[in-house]
């Protein structure tokens, strides 16, 4: 494992570019302006980097009316949050971290742009939940610059940030990450990448088995949630967990595993959350999944 205890993070004034403004990506833009870097978000649809944004305002906002945060803070935290409609504008970054759709195509095409557009000192990070590392750096002329920095939902709360290293992943990046994440107050871990790397693997079946008793109608949704959360300890049960994560990311990082592992049966995908997925019933993030948000 690397030795992460003489790495140096990225100094605040260093930019932090952020691809992607949806669940994650805004909530990463925020940790990132909160540590007190300059912060460019990107998204590729019209508009949503700045709903991003409004996003961020709105949270924190709520913080300002507890009296959590003054409104001078708030203002000069977003003011670091510069919106763009273009990959151009990330091209002084020293650390860029995409967090755009799960599919490997798409991440290597876009770290193919960047690495193009940025300088070579340029850490490129992916915050994907179960894509290989080593497969999304394959194409790149610089897959040592690449890394995963896999945060976790909703991005300014949870403490955990898995570092991810592909086959190619330069040490010394993957140091940089973890000391730049524990400078954000986040808890990070070195981890190889292996398909799921360490809590969407052991999580894997946690949603498997959920799924499985409704599927069997051992016992309908809101049941199997209370019960693992008031008698299992979890904060959340695991259709309300997937609800919040959403269940195009959730599928997709359960497919992505059931490949990865030569479809081993115990990560089969379930039919009743493609059916959410067809339905684009996605939880929380569309006003409707296994739970109504309407
Ligand atoms: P999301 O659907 O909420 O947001 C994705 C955003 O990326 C959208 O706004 C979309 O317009 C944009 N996008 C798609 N393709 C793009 C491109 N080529 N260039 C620029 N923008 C593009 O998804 P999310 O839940 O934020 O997940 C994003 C990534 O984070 C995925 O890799 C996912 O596996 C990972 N992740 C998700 C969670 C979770 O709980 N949702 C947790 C950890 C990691």
């Amino acid at each position: 494992m690397t030795d992460h205890t003489t790495a140096t993070a990225l100094p605040d004034s260093s930019v932090v570019g952020v691809i992607g403004a949806g669940t994650m990506g805004a909530g990463i833009a925020q940790v990132a302006a909160a540590a007190g870097h300059p912060v460019v978000l990107f998204d590729a649809a019209p508009g949503a980097a700045a709903k991003g944004k409004e996003g961020v305002a709105g949270q924190l906002g709520k913080r300002v009316e507890k009296g959590r945060m003054s409104e001078a803070d708030r203002d000069a935290l977003l003011d670091r949050i510069t919106v763009v409609d273009a990959l151009e504008g990330l091209s002084d970054a020293a650390l860029v971290v995409e967090a755009i759709v799960e599919r490997l195509e798409v991440k290597q095409e876009v770290f193919g742009t960047l690495e193009d557009l940025c300088g070579e000192s340029v850490i490129l990070a992916s915050n994907t939940s179960s894509l290989s590392l080593t497969a999304i750096g394959a194409g790149l002329k610089r897959p040592e610059r690449l890394v995963g920095m896999h945060f976790f939902n909703p991005a300014p709360v949870m403490q955990l940030v898995e570092v991810i290293s592909g086959v190619a992943t330069d040490p010394a990046v993957a140091a940089t990450v973890h000391a730049t994440a524990a400078a954000w107050g986040k808890s990070p871990v070195h981890a190889r990448s292996t398909p799921g790397f360490i809590v969407n693997r052991v999580a894997r079946p946690f949603y498997a088995e959920a799924l499985r008793v409704l599927e069997e109608q051992g016992a309908d949704v809101a049941t199997i949630d209370a019960v693992m959360r008031e008698c299992g300890g979890f904060r959340m049960g695991p259709f309300q967990l997937m609800d919040l994560i959403g269940h195009d990311v959730n599928y997709a990082v359960t497919s992505s595993v059931f490949a990865a592992y030569y479809n081993d049966k115990r990560f089969l995908p379930s039919l009743v959350q493609k059916d959410l997925v067809d339905a684009g019933w996605l939880g929380r993030k569309t006003g409707r999944g296994f739970y109504d948000y309407a």
